[in-house]
């Protein structure tokens, strides 16, 4: 334990010192308030012992400062010393920041019992800072888990409908477009039937890796949306440019080459892909907004499925003639 003593006579000072030392701690001394600062600054002590009464600035001046210096809950105990005991300095010490009082000349007793009642409080508010810590880390993993797929690690559907939502407002305030893709991995029953349910969660962690391989801002976001459905939103992306992202997820997981014999699309593990992009209207509600582009990405799924499968379809269709609806 570091004990700062602040104190301008050097008899009470090395006195005080000496007592510290005896208790087994460490006393850093300075002679003056500026000085006492400074050291308060360099050696981040655990305790302050501060007189009152010294020249230039005196102590209720330091253990404001001190107060001051101090991070959101950072605290130092701070003991003032006085020859004096009015009970207008003691509220004086308390009111400019500081713990405790006392007297000089300096008691061993006394010293030591306020020095073990400080270190008792220190150590309570050590436990209670490394606890508030472990909470927020627990907090932060809570969080991170709460928007994680639990079996492909990819972002989830609650984490897909919050960034959708702020996507959509983001590109209706910029004027911006918004691209949605929705992936389905084809023949997937019979992948679940054929090669058993263990390997159809192996196939989906690896088609979900190479989804997320195939995006590259840091703004796009590929998510499962439930089953062997995945999605992703690409912010400031237009039709061109969805399409060829698209085309890259689709060849990702062809190229994978993961066996699959009973699919009628090709001899390895395929996905569809329906692309909408649009530039949200401000007028349209952002849920609204988002559904419409859902259901235009799932009717164009809908439409490479009819068409064979292993393929990206556009939906071409302005955004206004498609009609919110149960899912296809
Ligand atoms: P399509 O080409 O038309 O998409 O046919 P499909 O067989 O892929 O579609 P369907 O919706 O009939 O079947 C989806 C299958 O996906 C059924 C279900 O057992 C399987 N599935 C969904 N989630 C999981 C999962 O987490 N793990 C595994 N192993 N299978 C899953
Ligand atoms: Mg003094
Ligand atoms: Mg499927
Ligand atoms: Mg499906």
């Amino acid at each position: 334990m570091k004990v700062l003593v602040v104190e301008d006579t050097v008899t009470s000072a090395t006195l005080i010192c000496h007592l510290l030392r005896k208790m087994g701690l460490e006393p850093v001394h300075a002679s003056d308030g500026p000085s006492g600062i400074g050291m308060f600054k360099q050696v981040s002590p655990d305790l302050v012992l501060l007189d009152i009464v010294m020249p230039g600035m005196d102590g209720f001046e330091v253990a404001r400062r001190i107060r001051q210096l101090e991070r959101d809950g950072d605290w130092t105990p701070i003991i003032f010393l006085s020859a004096r005991t009015s009970d207008d300095d003691l509220a004086r010490g308390i009111g400019a920041g500081g713990d405790d009082y006392l007297i000089k000349p300096v008691s061993e007793v006394v010293l030591s019992a306020k020095v073990r009642a400080m270190q008792r409080i220190a150590q309570m508010r050590y436990s209670l800072l490394v606890l508030t810590r472990k909470l927020d880390e627990a907090n932060r993993e809570l969080r991170r888990l709460s928007s994680v797929d639990g079996l492909t690690g990819i972002a989830n559907r609650r984490c897909f409908d919050e960034t959708l939502s702020r996507e959509w407002r983001r590109a209706a305030r910029g004027g911006l477009p918004i691209s949605l893709l929705i992936a389905d991995v084809d023949h997937f029953k019979e992948f679940n039937d054929g090669y058993g349910h263990q390997h159809g969660d192996d196939c989906l962690k690896a088609v979900a890796a190479a989804l997320q391989g195939s995006i590259h801002r840091s703004t796009d976001l590929v998510a499962r949306y439930g089953g062997e459905e995945f999605a992703a939103i690409l912010p400031e992306t237009d039709a061109d440019g969805a399409t060829e992202v698209a085309e890259t997820m689709r060849a990702a997981v062809a190229a994978l080459a993961i066996e699959h014999r009973s699919s009628s699309a090709a001899a390895h593990v395929t996905i569809s892909i329906g692309v909408a992009t649009t530039t949200p209207m401000r007028d349209l509600a952002p849920d609204a907004g988002a559904v419409v582009l859902k259901r235009m990405a799932d009717q164009a799924l809908y439409a490479a499925k009819r068409l064979g499968r292993d393929r990206v379809i556009f939906a071409d269709v302005p955004v206004t003639e498609v009609v919110p609806g149960p899912a296809v």
